[in-house]
């Protein structure tokens, strides 16, 4: 097992006292804090060999592109994408939302263009779930309202699991299914989907599938050629890496289908005033604009620096306190939105106190030094699905302990009471 004492001193953030308290973060489904060797690569870039990737002739040139392709490689590796050979399928975006925004506009571009198999027409069908971060929901919602296809939603159960038994996908998934895109993980109940149930039913009908794994990768050793899924998106901030960057994978051959949605510098072979530009290969094709370089090469040093503690360790150690965190439920008042049992789910956890406004909830727990977090979570439907409009959510990370999840369960039972 890893030494928990020693990678909590490896951040500098939680060594500080918020109201008289030691802090206990625990909402790094929102975003998790940074080890100190992610905050020095950013900086040591910077004061030492930025400048801009694969066009200059310059020695710092060459270094800041190898420095952006070992940021990549390490990425790659993270989660299982292939790197180096002319294959490589990872592709550097602006972080999950703008990932999923990227790849639902150029499944319209390749619908305005007949590309297959992205092509959406009027009556074909895009399937999502009711468990979707809106950055899934809308980016494919915006996709059908523009290209005449129906959206269709995957419904959950009592517990906030997407439903996938055979007989039910095969209803919802059928033969004019072109696009499936849903959550690995969901950032409110912390469920974890059967993606092998999903992906059968998808390949059956010919669908191309997306998964949304900003969730799952900070927490689970995950390896999308397993999943065997077409993309995948995920963010840098929520892996331990810095803010403004994220990634997106795609098989190799689907990449080198997909047509480009962002067009500019670095992502052009010929470019001609009287025809259509030849673009490179990818991933440079989606990668217009000058590269967030700093921010990427922070990245893989957060993806090494996870691979060095061991994904089963960090995976073993948050499922040590998922059971500790069940236990909210057995206090009077509250009600857990989300698998009740550890089986299928991660350490994010989202409860409703009686009678009580989350945003009251928040300011309570944090009068304590506990950090949570309110609202819908960018995931209305979801609420809804369980009846509330918002809730109170603890999500976990690798420096997280028992004895804060014993302060945050003393804490939410002082709650009911101080409001009544
Ligand atoms: N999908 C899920 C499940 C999320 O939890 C989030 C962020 O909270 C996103 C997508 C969007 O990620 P980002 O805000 O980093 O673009």
């Amino acid at each position: 097992m890893v030494d928990i004492e020693k990678i909590r001193a490896e951040f500098p953030i939680l060594d500080q006292e918020i109201h008289g308290y030691p802090l206990a973060y625990l909402d790094s489904g929102a975003t998790a804090q940074k080890p100190q060797t992610v905050i020095d690569a950013e900086s040591q870039f910077y004061s030492t060999i930025n400048a801009g990737v694969h066009r200059g002739a310059h020695e710092l040139a060459a270094l800041s592109t190898e420095a952006y392709e070992q940021g990549r490689y390490s990425v790659a590796q993270l989660v299982g994408a292939h790197y180096g050979d002319g294959d490589d399928e990872i592709v550097v975006t602006g972080g999950a939302t703008a990932g999923l925004n990227m790849l639902a506009n150029a499944f319209d571009h390749a619908s305005f263009d007949g590309i297959e198999p992205f092509a959406l027409h009027r009556g074909d069908e895009v399937v999502v779930s009711r468990a979707e971060h809106h950055s899934v929901l809308l980016s494919f919602q915006e996709l059908c309202r523009r290209t005449g296809a129906v959206l269709k939603a995957l419904d959950l159960d009592d517990q906030g699991r997407i439903i996938s038994d055979k007989a039910y996908l095969e209803s919802v998934i059928t033969h004019r299914t072109k696009i499936v895109a849903f959550t690995h993980v969901s950032n409110v109940t912390g469920a974890i989907t059967n993606v092998p149930a999903i992906v059968t039913r998808a390949r059956e009908v010919g669908a191309v599938v997306v998964l949304d794994a900003c969730q799952s990768v900070p927490h689970l050793a995950v390896n999308f050629h397993d999943l065997d899924v077409d993309f995948a998106v995920f963010s840098a901030h929520k892996m331990y890496g810095p803010t403004g960057v994220g990634f997106m994978y795609g098989k190799r051959d689907m990449l080198e289908k997909l047509p480009p949605m962002n067009f500019g510098g670095s992502m052009v072979e010929l470019a001609w005033m009287d025809k259509p530009a030849q673009y490179m290969a990818p991933p440079a094709k989606f990668e217009a604009g000058t590269q967030p370089v700093a921010q990427v090469v922070a990245a893989g040093v957060a993806a090494q620096w996870m691979m060095n503690i061991g994904l089963d360790n960090i995976e073993a150690h948050e499922q040590i306190l998922v059971p500790e965190l069940l236990k909210l439920a057995d206090i009077e008042h509250v009600k857990i939105l989300g698998p009740l049992s550890s089986q299928d789910r991660i350490g994010t956890v989202a409860f409703e106190i009686d009678d009580v406004h989350p945003h009251d909830v928040g300011q309570f727990i944090d009068s304590r030094g506990i950090a949570i977090r309110v609202g819908h979570h960018c995931a209305q439907p979801v609420h809804r699905h369980f009846g509330y409009y918002a809730s109170n959510r603890v999500s976990l990370g690798i420096y997280n302990t028992s004895e804060e999840i014993q302060r945050l369960c003393s804490a939410v039972a002082d709650v009911y009471g101080f409001f009544h």
